[in-house]
């Protein structure tokens, strides 16, 4: 008898996700499987359950890209992991390696790209088939709960704060401190910059002074962007939105500093009126960030495994998820839930 595995599948968009048996995955040639650990929620996997973006989830499917666990075989001809090592199913599950993208370590726009619980089954299941070459190597030293949410969370945040090309001494804004946000505010610090956390929830931004944001803002309060060009002098040289919430991105835009960047993350479904004027008098560059790639990753855990960073986390059985799910739909984690596959 093929052996089974405990999953959370989306049978339906916008549907609770149906808690079931389902046939353990085999690694086919070039392929791991992975005994999972621990697997963080993300809101990207909110995203995927209701079906929200233009390029769909082939129905059912497996969520979860922050899924860590230990490799208990290899397919045929795998040399890059080896079993018993402990590794990380990312968003970026693969890609072709070979496009013009790839060559640049912009895997992340590969056109052949699968992502993890996305195209991928990935670690709302007790294993999950992985590509060798994608995986993320864990640190010794760094817990598999503690390493779940970096491998999308953290690397997205991190990667975003590059991309703002703020340097040391300047000031970021990081808007939305969930998930991505509570990650954001420790990079930022760590990396030198002045940090001004945004969110529309008191507690979140208190979360954030206490993980070292400088200044904070409620984006609900009506002079929010006044506040913030008030407390940058003149506005941030970088701004990270994140925040599931399309008003975040016009707010942001208008946050940003002269010849600044602002750096969108958030993928809530719809578009944002952009203040084309001032977007251009003011030199403003606005641009999309999709998590990062495999060397962003090991930089992003590195930070971790340093012990300058550390994710916020509450411990949760997998049976919980649609609970997990409708708390993350009406903004009610304080940072980042990760599933725990050692409490049943
Ligand atoms: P989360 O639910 O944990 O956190 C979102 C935070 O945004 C919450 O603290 C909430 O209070 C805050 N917020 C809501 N509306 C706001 C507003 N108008 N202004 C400021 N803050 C506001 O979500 P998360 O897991 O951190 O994910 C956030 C978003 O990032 C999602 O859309 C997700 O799909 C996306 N994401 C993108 C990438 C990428 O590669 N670009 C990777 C991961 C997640
Ligand atoms: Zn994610
Ligand atoms: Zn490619």
């Amino acid at each position: 008898m093929t052996p089974k595995m405990q999953a959370a599948v989306v049978e339906a968009f916008g549907q609770p996700l149906k808690l079931m048996e389902v046939d353990r995955p085999v690694a086919g040639p070039g392929q791991i499987l992975v005994k999972t650990e621990a697997c963080g929620v993300c809101h990207t996997d909110l995203h995927a359950r209701n079906g929200d973006w233009p390029a769909k989830p082939k129905l059912p499917f497996i969520p979860g890209h922050e899924g860590i666990g230990i490799v208990t075989a290899l397919g045929a001809g795998v040399t890059a992991v080896k079993e018993g090592d402990r590794v990380g199913v990312p968003w970026l599950y693969s890609a072709c390696g070979h496009c013009e993208y790839c060559l640049q370590a912009w895997e992340t726009v590969c056109a052949k790209a699968e992502y993890g619980g996305y195209t991928k089954n990935g670690g709302f299941a007790e294993y999950i088939v992985a590509d060798p070459n994608y995986v993320a190597h864990i640190p010794a030293g760094l817990a598999p709960t503690a390493a779940a949410p970096l491998i999308c969370a953290g690397i997205t945040s991190y990667k975003g704060i590059k991309e703002t090309k703020a340097r040391p001494g300047e000031w970021i804004v990081i808007s939305g401190i969930g998930g991505l946000g509570h990650l954001g505010v420790q990079y930022a610090k760590a990396m030198g910059l002045h940090v001004c956390a945004v969110d529309i929830d008191d507690a979140k931004l208190a979360h954030a002074t206490k993980l070292g944001a400088d200044a904070v803002v409620n984006a609900r309060h009506p002079d929010a962007v006044n506040a913030v060009i008030k407390v940058t002098s003149g506005g941030a040289h970088g701004v990270l939105i994140t925040a599931p919430s399309l008003p975040a991105f016009q707010q942001g835009v208008a946050m940003t500093r002269k010849i600044g960047t602002c750096v969108l993350v958030g993928i809530p479904p719809g578009d944002f009126p952009t203040p084309l004027f001032d977007v251009v008098a003011n030199c403003i560059t606005i641009r999309g960030s999709f998590v990062g790639n495999r060397h962003d990753m090991a930089e992003a855990l590195q930070f971790a495994a340093e012990g300058k960073v550390k994710a916020d986390i509450e411990l949760q059985p997998l049976s919980a998820i649609n609970d997990v799910f409708e708390r993350l739909s009406k903004g009610e984690v304080p940072s980042r839930v990760v599933l725990d596959f050692s409490a049943r």
